[in-house]
């Protein structure tokens, strides 16, 4: 499948998933949703004042809000002041974040196969001494980026 395609293919599941809670895909959700795809990684109010000038932020927010619901899109932060957005996992692969509590920036990581494995087997001892069954985790890692070291 081409990238296009892929494309295709995101925003009918994104119109779909919008259905379900009774809201369209309109052009401003297809903008954000368009530029979540193209950044390549969580994106701020910020970086969406930016990039779309035309969409006033107080319907950003509110996009947001609605994309969310939908399960088209997750928060990332590393406090309230820094929270960024960017695509649910299942629209694009499992991976962690190592989130600077100085100046915000967000780094995706994808570890080794192997580093997955221990963690599922931590988890499912933890979930297991709770009788609960996990499904998928999230790990985020807080700390200082190199350039605010
Ligand atoms: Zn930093
Ligand atoms: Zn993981």
């Amino acid at each position: 499948m081409s990238a296009d395609e892929l494309t295709d293919d995101l925003h009918g599941v994104a119109e779909r998933r919008l259905r379900r809670v009774d809201q369209r895909y309109t052009s401003g959700r297809r903008a954000i949703v368009e530029l979540l795809v193209s950044a390549g990684h969580p994106v701020s109010i910020g970086d969406i004042a930016e990039h779309l000038p035309d969409l006033p932020r107080s319907s950003a927010y509110r996009h947001l809000t609605d994309l969310q619901a939908a399960g088209l899109i997750r928060r990332v932060a590393a406090s309230d002041e820094f929270t960024r957005f960017e695509l649910a996992e299942d629209l694009t692969e499992h991976h962690h974040h190592l989130l600077c509590v100085s100046c915000g920036k967000v780094t995706d990581v994808t570890p080794p196969a192997g580093f997955e494995h221990q963690v599922a087997d931590a988890v499912s001892d933890l979930a297991a001494a709770e009788g609960f069954e996990p499904q998928s985790h999230r790990l985020d890692v807080l700390g200082l980026c190199a350039a605010c070291q």
